[in-house]
């Protein structure tokens, strides 16, 4: 192989791009393509091999193996040389390839010839579309020259593989995102929609990956640079930033200003790349790398990196984020991850919403959930796959994404949804019947709520009233703390809106997963058994204190229920409730109007508060089970571990024993008391929570109607007879005694 000189690399992009000009098959090209590469590289072969599916790689031409070979010899990912370009995404370079740890020997192919090896991955910003590799007789390493010219011409393949150039009608060679792609991820929100992907942050594209004249290209991306400089500069100079949001751009500011980072692009732009072909390489190979680090700080500032290239990008090509393309009828959000604030502009119109990273417990996810759009987080690549407008189903129960999906999927979908809607229709005629169960009993069914757009939900529900208004959301969607003013006229409406039902105000519940963006959270082990809820309201009343005075305001003389979260003992529960009188009684001096009815309630989210003395329960004016935290600190199983989170059922008899034990202390003390966790959502659970006492249930407002269904179809005697059976018997859950009762009533 001879010397590369700069201009040999810019001859071979030049025909390179010739060849993929001129009108053609695209086997045909990507025979000209290995003949060009091995011509202009001096080595004995060029082999080029795509995906054929995500897991499988083939080669689909060569110069310099046997013909025969192509589309017949297949690798997975991981397998061989080839296959480990593929799956590492970084370059194989050996002397002796039949000596190599993994080399497989693919005897059709004739490869038993050439010795030395370099493979490198064609890829497109975490994309892997396949490899490219030189093979030649003599046993040599190749040169860092050479890796670096065959690496420039991967990019340029990459380009055109994704502009669609290489794929034939005989189907030989995967089209991009034109397949379907199932992507497995975690649910964050139940329920199953389908619509068309609206990229939160459009790909950039770019259709000119070879340029001609260098110089004007690295005039074009000095400017750019500059210009990205200026306005992180701008960003960082702005008010309102907090420490961390700092550290983000000081990040930024220096990767910006990184020489060898200007340089490397300015190195691939002299060997032909445009511009933007030259920071995509970049962004390749950040990705690529981002890949490979187990230590997440490291992965955190590769991936600022990432977001410096897209920003490049967008100035260099002009795309900005609003790109003019109009969102689609039915846009299901696919992101890579998505701010509160941001998810909540989007508001309802969204179908669904996929995420590429997020928790269970990110703000996004609890926007989500509020907004009740079906959420899949953790799916994999899904904003690589993705375009803008291509058909999505969302299945929020499985976690399941499936991408342009064959025909049949989405028929088995579509009957998925229509009987959900077919059962809506059916829970809207019930709407204005109460949930009294055939037995007589009567359980009052109220709604989650966290948005002054979830109000209407009360009127189209049916639900009674708010049984869980959590006033965290208003906190959270914000950049900086809000004031008094904006919270009372907030609760104001919403108590128009509730027009005289009861709205249960639950006062701020932070820490644990609800990480306030202006407030640092302190450093803890164990944060969901940390300084959260009342504990950080009582160490700091100050917060505390304004939104009671917000919320005694708001009620401007109008009945008003307050209630306290992760109350644990008698004590915070007295000292929480003295905040709240001692706030009435200045509210009454500064001439405000009181509450004509005012409750003051305790949320039982930790086991110990079941044990209070009975003086708690004779002092607190109701009691609200927040089940998704109790049953976390009952079971020990952390409610945002995938591992654990499902683990222990609801209906498991020891919970429902001592769910029983919290009935039987209110009734003692007649205190009234609710469940407002997701399980009293869940019908079968709700069934059980109303058979062993609970009267009053708490939801997210879709499943008021569910809930409702199938208590007015049962006998609330019955059931809690069939629970006490099956703990008689010994069984661990009540489910499956339950399930079969159930069956046995509907047949
Ligand atoms: C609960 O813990 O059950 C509850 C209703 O509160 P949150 O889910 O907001 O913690
Ligand atoms: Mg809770």
């Amino acid at each position: 192989m001879p010397e590369r000189t700069e201009s040999d690399s810019r001859k071979l992009l030049r025909r390179l791009r010739d060849t993929l000009a001129v009108p053609g098959g695209g086997q045909d090209r990507l025979d000209q393509i290995t003949h060009l590469i091995a011509d202009s590289m001096g080595t004995e072969v060029c082999s080029i091999y795509l995906f054929r599916d995500p897991e499988t790689l083939e080669l689909c031409a060569t110069e310099g193996l046997k013909k025969a070979a192509v589309h017949q010899t297949r690798m997975k990912l991981g397998e061989g040389l080839v296959g480990r370009v593929a799956r590492f995404g970084l370059p194989v370079n050996t002397a002796d390839a039949p000596a190599e740890r993994g080399f497989r020997y693919m005897p059709e192919t004739g490869e038993e010839l050439f010795s030395s090896f370099l493979g490198l991955p064609i890829q497109r910003v975490g994309e892997k579309l396949g490899v490219l590799v030189v093979q030649s007789k003599t046993k040599r390493l190749y040169s860092e020259d050479e890796i670096y010219a065959l690496d420039v011409v991967a990019m340029v393949l990459a380009e055109m593989t994704e502009l669609g150039a290489f794929t034939s009608g005989d189907g030989a060679m995967r089209a991009l995102h034109k397949q379907p792609v199932m992507i497995r991820g975690t649910s964050g929100q139940e329920g199953a929609a389908e619509g068309r992907v609206w990229l939160h942050e459009p790909r950039v594209v770019i259709t000119n990956p070879v340029a001609d004249d260098p110089l004007t290209e690295i005039d074009r991306i000095r400017h750019a640079v500059g210009e990205l400089r200026v306005s992180i500069d701008d960003l960082l100079g702005a008010e309102e930033l907090d420490k961390d949001q700092k550290q983000v751009l000081e990040a930024y500011r220096m990767f910006a200003h990184s020489r060898g980072w200007l340089r490397r692009m300015e190195e691939d732009i002299m060997r032909g790349l445009s511009a933007e072909a030259a920071v995509e390489k970049e962004q390749s190979a950040a990705r690529s790398r981002m890949e490979q680090v187990p230590d997440a700080y490291l992965r955190e500032r590769l991936s600022d990196l990432d977001d410096l290239s897209n920003r490049l990008l967008r100035i260099l090509t002009g795309q900005g984020r609003d790109t003019g393309a109009e969102m689609p009828e039915n846009p299901v959000l696919v992101a890579r991850n998505i701010g509160p604030a941001e998810l909540l502009d989007y508001g309802r119109k969204l179908k669904g919403v996929v995420l590429e990273e997020g928790s269970v417990g990110s703000h996004a996810a609890i926007v989500a959930r509020a907004l009740a759009i079906p959420l899949v987080i953790n799916a994999a690549r899904i904003v690589a796959e993705a375009l803008n407008g291509d058909p999505i189903l969302v299945d929020g129960d499985q976690g399941i994404v499936h991408l342009r999906p064959e025909e049949t999927v989405a028929n088995a979908f579509r009957d998925k949804i229509a009987m959900q809607a077919e059962a809506q229709k059916r829970y809207t005629s019930l709407r204005g019947l109460p949930a009294t169960a055939t037995c007589g009993t009567t359980v009052a069914l109220h709604m989650n709520a966290g948005l002054m757009a979830d109000l209407p939900s009360l009127d189209s529900s049916g639900a009674e009233g708010v049984g869980l208004f959590r006033t965290e959301l208003q906190f959270l969607v914000r950049s900086k703390m809000p004031q008094r003013g904006e919270l009372v006229r907030l609760y104001a409406r919403v108590l128009d809106a509730a027009n005289g039902k009861r709205v249960a105000f639950r006062t701020l519940d932070i820490g644990s997963d609800k990480v306030l963006p202006y407030m640092k959270p302190p450093e803890e082990p164990n944060p969901a058994m940390g300084w959260r809820a009342v504990r950080v309201g009582l160490d700091k009343p100050g917060v505390m204190r304004m939104q009671l005075q917000a919320l005694i305001r708001a009620a401007n003389g109008r009945a008003l229920t307050v209630m306290f979260p992760l109350v644990t003992e008698h004590s915070e529960f007295q000292a929480a409730r003295a905040h709240v009188l001692r706030e009435l009684h200045r509210e009454k001096s500064l001439g405000h109007p009181v509450p004509e009815r005012l409750e003051v309630g305790a949320m039982l989210e930790t086991p110990s508060l079941a044990y209070a003395p009975r003086s708690f329960f004779e002092l607190t004016d109701f009691v609200s089970v927040g089940g998704n935290d109790l049953k976390q600190f009952f079971f020990a199983a952390d409610r945002e571990n995938e591992l654990v989170r499902r683990r222990y059922d609801t209906l498991n008899l020891t919970f429902l024993a001592f769910l029983e034990q919290i009935v039987a202390r209110c009734a003692e003390a007649s205190t009234p008391l609710s469940f407002c966790g997701e399980d009293a959502g869940r019908p079968v659970e709700a069934l059980a929570l109303a058979a062993i006492g609970f009267r009053t249930l708490s939801m997210r407002p879709a499943s008021v109607g569910p809930v409702k269904a199938l208590l007015r179809r049962v006998s609330l005697d019955e059931a809690r007879a069939v629970i006490d059976r099956a703990r008689a018997a010994g069984a661990e859950s009540a489910r499956p005694a339950l399930m079969e009762w159930l069956s046995s009533q509907t047949a």
